[in-house]
């Protein structure tokens, strides 16, 4: 079992360092917050003074911050304290180019580091049974899969640094795209006259069909368990895929990919977000019925 130090405890880190302690695992966390702090302190985590104090000792430092400044901030804080041969493992969602900036940082101190955003939000995050998309050399990926193993269910390495986070980016930008045309699909049958059902048992079968429709359905009934069935509460706030639709079109403009549906997607999704950014992001479906997209 590893000494594993975690920095970030809060809606997605707070159960993922609880799952670390059930493991097994000895867990020391910080956060600049006094409610995260006290809610893994109950789920066994021992609580440091600073990120620093809390990495002192570790094998393994895992963190979960908002954004990439937050990660390069911190990385830049806690790897002259690290032990050494310690691996540095960030599970943010955060820019391509600042996990890559993350990965040097490690480098520059002799550290391992692995990018391993998730996917599977905090339901996944309670249940252990996240996905981790993972960048970074072959030997720090063989030495992070144990410990991710105790917090998902699915662990794929995706090749050298900030690939991670580029298979994350890549596959929501595929989700954001496809929930609106999905949501247009629909919008469209009931013009027409044509019945939820209807549609739904069409496409589901046919070459319409994809996740956003089979298995996150945006109106109630074809799918019971989809957010449409709850008054579009989250699931997947819109929030959060505006932010992961931002990323994708920041590093296609940083590498020059030309992704105009994606930036489409990305524009529908920032109006739909100013007021409706704590909605399920299939909630969108509303929005362009009434025509305010
Ligand atoms: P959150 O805001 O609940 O948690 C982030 C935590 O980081 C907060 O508790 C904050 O206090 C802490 N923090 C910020 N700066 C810090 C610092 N310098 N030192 C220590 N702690 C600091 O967010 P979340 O929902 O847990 O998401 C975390 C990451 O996971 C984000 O990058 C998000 O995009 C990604 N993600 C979230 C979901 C989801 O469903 N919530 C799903 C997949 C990925």
């Amino acid at each position: 079992m590893s000494t594993i130090a975690f920095i970030g405890l809060g809606n997605m880190g707070g159960p993922m360092a609880a799952n670390l302690i059930k493991a097994g695992h000895a867990v020391t966390g910080f956060d600049l917050v006094e409610a995260a702090k006290a809610e893994a302190k109950a789920a066994g985590v021992t609580i440091a003074a600073t990120a620093t104090e809390a990495v002192r000792s570790a094998d393994i430092v895992v963190t979960m911050l908002p954004a990439g400044r937050h990660v390069l901030a911190v990385w830049t804080e806690i790897a002259p304290s690290c032990r050494k041969g310690a691996l540095l493992i960030d599970s943010s969602t955060i820019d391509v180019d600042s996990a890559r900036a993350a990965h040097a940082v490690a480098a520059q101190a002799g550290l391992q580091s692995v990018d391993a955003p998730v996917s599977g939000g905090t339901g996944g995050a309670k249940a252990a049974t996240l996905t981790f998309m993972c960048g970074g050399e072959a030997d720090a990926f063989a030495r992070a899969k144990p410990v991710l193993e105790a917090m998902g269910r699915k662990i794929v390495h995706c090749g050298p640094a900030g690939n991670g986070q580029a298979a994350k980016i890549c596959n929501n930008m595929i989700l954001g795209i496809s929930m609106i045309a999905v949501c247009e699909g629909f919008a469209l049958a009931e013009k027409l006259g044509l019945s939820n059902e209807a549609l739904f048992d069409v496409a589901s079968t046919s070459s319409g069909q994809c996740w956003s429709l089979t298995t996150y359905c945006p109106v109630p009934g074809p799918v019971p368990t989809s957010p449409a069935n709850n008054g579009y509460r989250p699931g997947f706030a819109a929030a959060l895929m505006l932010k992961d639709l931002k990323l994708s079109q920041e590093a296609a403009a940083s590498a020059g990919a030309h992704t105009p549906m994606g930036a489409a997607a990305a524009a529908l999704y920032e109006r739909f977000a100013e007021g409706h950014g704590d909605r399920d992001f299939s909630g969108i479906i509303e929005a362009l019925r009434s025509g305010d997209l």
